[in-house]
């Protein structure tokens, strides 16, 4: 076989793959949202495949479609209630199509001006709808927000202790430490760690009843390190929490911040999409006095993983932080108005992410992703009332569609929850997690997904009273 294929191979193969996708994409609400885990039998089934000649394109596809459909939680299906993981929508999927076709090379600019300026102009796009002034944005697009998160901490450090880069942190007089809450998202530890500062390095702020971090604690502990002779540098605040969702106070972070010459950073990977919508702009108040912001652009504006925007208000940083002169590289950064982005980030070579977002813009406009956003928010709120009249009790409180709740008759009986949700997912029929609020182990079910409707939210609520009576009988019986 040619290894480009001929023209009519390709047409037909196109043609064969779109139906078999389009299949999943239009009848995955029928289908069970979860397999069973079994490592053995997913291991056998992806080595069975001859690899030393290859299989006819067809069966491959075939393969590769069968492995997908059978062994995976099917974050696409509109009763996925989980992680923040979204359906992508069809413009983004066709966006990755293309650009894996073009394959532009995103290190440098003048490889791809098409590429980098469609980034840049969303880079600008979001930064202002965030509040920063249009004439101080600079930012990047990266895979996830946990690599955003290391963007920021590596930026910070550079703001800080311009001579890091070069002496390394070995040098610094004094030890440097940063700030987050106890519901701040991991990524956080990890970039602690591969920056080199160390999980040490990392103070958790205590949180309030709302899940939220406690200013006073954070001006207390940055006094106490102070002290004891450590170098605040920086506070991640969180816009919308992974597990709860709950949004930090950033007016008064921000405050603190600049009270105490720190740079201050906004997580807001889940959360940051609220900003684009009227209705919920205001609940992420204060988030444009921030230095920098992380949003995943593959949570809430469901386009296919991973699609990260740094956003940072210091214009320069990115370059001072990431610039590296070498020979091999295109130079026509040094006569042009123009940034290289090798110059500008980790990553160097790098695929076009901003596409998916552009052309999801294209086809939407911003007034689509607003009633998206509107209708995860209204399936939030109904989520949440059904569950009450369900005689549910709500863990947290959250304007953002995350809910963690338990049973209002047994709100202390932590095995009851987790009987409850193995039962859940042992029907396949929606998948929902859990979270510990305030230490009380509780379901957890978010909006993901813009397709998912009322009727959805109505089978999560009595596949739960199933699930309810199912282990009260047991147990009667048992008794
Ligand atoms: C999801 C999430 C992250 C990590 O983002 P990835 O895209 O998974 O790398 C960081 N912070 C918060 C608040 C998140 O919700």
């Amino acid at each position: 076989m040619e290894f480009d294929l001929t023209a009519a191979q390709r047409q037909e193969l196109t043609e064969y793959l779109a139906g078999l996708l389009e299949n999943y994409y239009a009848n995955i609400r029928n289908e069970r949202v979860c397999p069973p885990l079994e490592p053995e039998m997913v291991r056998e089934f992806v080595s069975k495949p001859d690899l030393v000649h290859g299989t006819s394109p067809k069966e491959a596809l075939d393969h590769v479609v069968k492995g997908l459909s059978e062994f995976s939680v099917h974050t696409p299906h509109p009763a996925y209630f989980g992680l923040f993981n979204p359906r992508p929508n069809f413009a983004s999927i066709l966006a990755d199509w293309i650009t894996a076709t073009f394959n532009p090379q995103m290190a440098a600019w003048s490889h791809n001006p098409f590429a980098n300026e469609v980034e840049n102009f969303l880079v600008m796009e979001v930064g202002q709808k965030m509040g920063y002034p249009p004439e101080q944005i600079d930012g990047n697009f990266g895979a996830g927000g946990a690599e955003a998160n290391l963007t920021a901490v590596l930026c910070a450090l550079r703001w800080t202790f311009p001579d890091y880069l070069q002496k390394g942190l070995q040098d610094l007089d004094h030890s440097p430490v940063m700030y987050c809450s106890a519901e701040s998202h991991h990524s956080i530890q990890r970039a602690a760690r591969v920056s080199g500062l160390g999980a040490h390095s990392v103070k958790i702020i205590p949180v309030d009843a709302h899940l939220r971090m406690i200013p006073d604690a954070l001006s207390n502990q940055i006094k106490h390190d102070r002290s004891m002779g450590q170098r605040p540098f920086m506070v991640f605040a969180t816009g919308g929490t992974t597990g709860a969702g709950s949004i930090d106070p950033l007016e008064k972070i921000a405050d603190i911040c600049a009270a105490n010459d720190l740079w201050y950073h906004v997580d807001a990977a889940y959360g940051g999409a609220a900003r684009f919508f009227e209705g919920s702009k205001h609940w992420l108040d204060g988030i444009e006095k921030s230095h920098s912001i992380t949003i995943d652009i593959h949570k809430w504006m469901s386009v296919p993983m991973g699609a990260s925007i740094f956003v940072t208000r210091e214009k320069d940083i990115l370059s001072k932080t990431f610039s590296i002169d070498t020979a091999y590289m295109p130079k026509e950064a040094s006569q042009m108005d123009i940034v290289d982005p090798y110059t500008h980030s980790i990553q160097w070579s790098r695929r076009f992410i901003g596409l998916k977002f552009y052309l999801s813009l294209l086809f939407y406009g911003w007034e689509g992703y607003e009633q998206v956003i509107k209708h995860h928010l209204d399936m939030g709120q109904y989520l949440k009332t059904q569950l009450i009249q369900h005689r549910w009790k709500v863990m947290q409180e959250s304007p953002l569609p995350v809910v963690c709740f338990v049973d209002a008759d047994r709100p202390d009986d932590q095995g009851f929850v987790q009987e409850i949700l193995t039962h859940i997912l042992s029907t396949g029929k929606t998948w929902i997690s859990q979270y510990p609020v305030l230490g009380i182990t509780s379901l957890r079910a978010c909006i993901t997904n813009y397709a998912t409707t009322r009727r959805d939210i109505d089978d999560l609520i009595s596949g739960l009273e199933d699930a309810r009576n199912h282990i009260l009988s047991r147990s009667r019986l048992k008794a």
